[in-house]
Formats: structure tokens, sequence, C-alpha cells
């Protein structure tokens, strides 16, 4: 189903899942605001596609921005490489539009370099930080540090990409993180709070986060989350 959203996820962006049912996501981010997936990484999908949603044509409106698979990682466990390719066949019916396909595991992605909505699609990544702190904040997804080995491999290809920092959390210096961010070759990035403020995460200070941002626009552009309008 494509729905539009206009909360707190990327401003105005359009959102598509194809799936009903219960998903699992094994990276059991601690503030995935899915709450009954977190700290349940072992629990088995029950999920199944909507198999009337992908005969509907997407060809209507004004080219939209649509985020891909919303409810789960694309890249969990719960999603076989048979259903990623579903997925990606079916939006690349639509070039009219661009889709975000996200992942903190951008490494399974590689598998799919291949696939033609890399025409109008874009390849993105999560990075809370350059430190590891911990599955308490974190989770289990792959590292820091393996997604942005992973994303410069992905943009390397010629595959375009973005970042999103979010959320937030203290990280080593402004240079540092900025140097990881930039070997995902984004063409934009996004810094964003812990929203639902369900889980205190350790954050930056505000002149911190201000460096940060100072840093990644020597290379591209930053956009600031409305909630993270608190570091401005
Ligand atoms: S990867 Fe996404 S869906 Fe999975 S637990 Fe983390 S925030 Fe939730």
């Amino acid at each position: 189903m494509l729905k539009y959203s206009s909360g707190h996820m990327y401003g105005d962006i359009w959102t598509l899942s194809l799936f009903g049912g219960k998903f699992s996501c094994e990276f059991s981010c601690p503030y995935c605001w899915k709450d009954r997936f977190k700290g349940d990484s072992t629990t088995e999908s029950k999920h199944h596609f909507i198999e009337e949603d992908f005969n509907i044509d997407l060809n209507y409106g004004e080219p939209k921005t649509i985020f891909i698979c919303e409810g789960t990682d694309i890249c969990s466990r719960a999603l076989s490489d048979q259903d990623i390719t579903r997925i990606l066949d079916y939006c690349h019916q639509y070039p009219r539009h661009t889709f975000w396909v996200q992942s903190k595991n951008p490494e399974r992605l590689l598998n799919f370099t291949e696939h033609g909505i890399w025409e109008h699609a874009y390849i993105g990544t999560t990075l809370e930080s350059d430190l590891e702190l911990g599955q308490e904040y974190m989770g289990f997804a792959p590292s820091r540090a393996d997604r942005a080995y992973a994303m410069q491999a992905i943009a390397a290809s010629g595959i375009k990409t973005y970042t999103t920092l979010e959320p937030l959390m203290k990280f080593s210096s402004a240079k540092n993180f900025a140097a990881m961010v930039e070997q995902c070759n984004p063409e934009f990035v996004f810094i964003g709070r812990e929203s639902l403020r369900r889980v205190k995460v350790p954050e930056p200070f505000r002149y911190e986060v201000f460096a940060l941002r100072t840093e990644i626009e020597k290379f591209t552009r930053v956009i600031m989350k409305e909630n993270a309008q608190v570091w401005m």
C-alpha cells in the first residue's frame, strides 16, 4: 500500500509496504518505533505479500519520492532474496517515481546492484555514530563500519546513495564521523534525533552536532530533520 507520510520520517515522502502480517527484525534496534519487535529478534515473522497490492498501478499523480518497504528492514532475514527481487521488480515498473531503499545491512544489497531500478532509486543506510556504543543502544544490526564499507562499494558501482544519522548518538569527533559518512558518498545526509524518546540514547552536545554538520557540509548537503532542530 502506498501512503503519504508527513510525520517524523523524511518530510514529504510516500511509503510503500507490500506486506501484511507481523514481521520480526533480527536487528532489534532498541529505538525501533515498532514496539512489537523490540528485543524480540528470535520471533518468527508471520508475514505475507498482499497480492492485490502488486496489481496497483503507481503511474498516477505527480512524481513522488517513495520509501520502500516501510514495515521492516528490507534486508532483514524476514525477506528472502526472491522477496527483495519481487519488490524491486514491482517498483522498477514506475520510473517516474524515485525510490529510496534503506537498510542497516547494505552489504546484502550488493547482490542486487545489477537490477535496473537503480536508474531511479537510491540506497541509503543509517549511521547513528562512528562508535559502537553497545547493543543496549544500537541493537544487533551490522556495525557502522561494515555499513560504511558496503555503502562505499555500492556507490562505487554507480548507485546513488544517501545516509541518515538517526537517532544521532555520541561520536568520537566531528572529523572522524564525517569521514565515515563521506565514505558512503551520499548525495544528501539527514540528521535526526531519537523521536519517540522511549530510549535514552547517549546524545552529543549541541556544539558537537553543529561541528558535525559543518564538516559534512564540506562535501554534501545536510538536512536537519524536524526532531533535530533543537540542536540548531
Ligand atoms: S532495522 Fe529498522 S525495522 Fe529493524 S529493528 Fe531496526 S529500526 Fe526496527
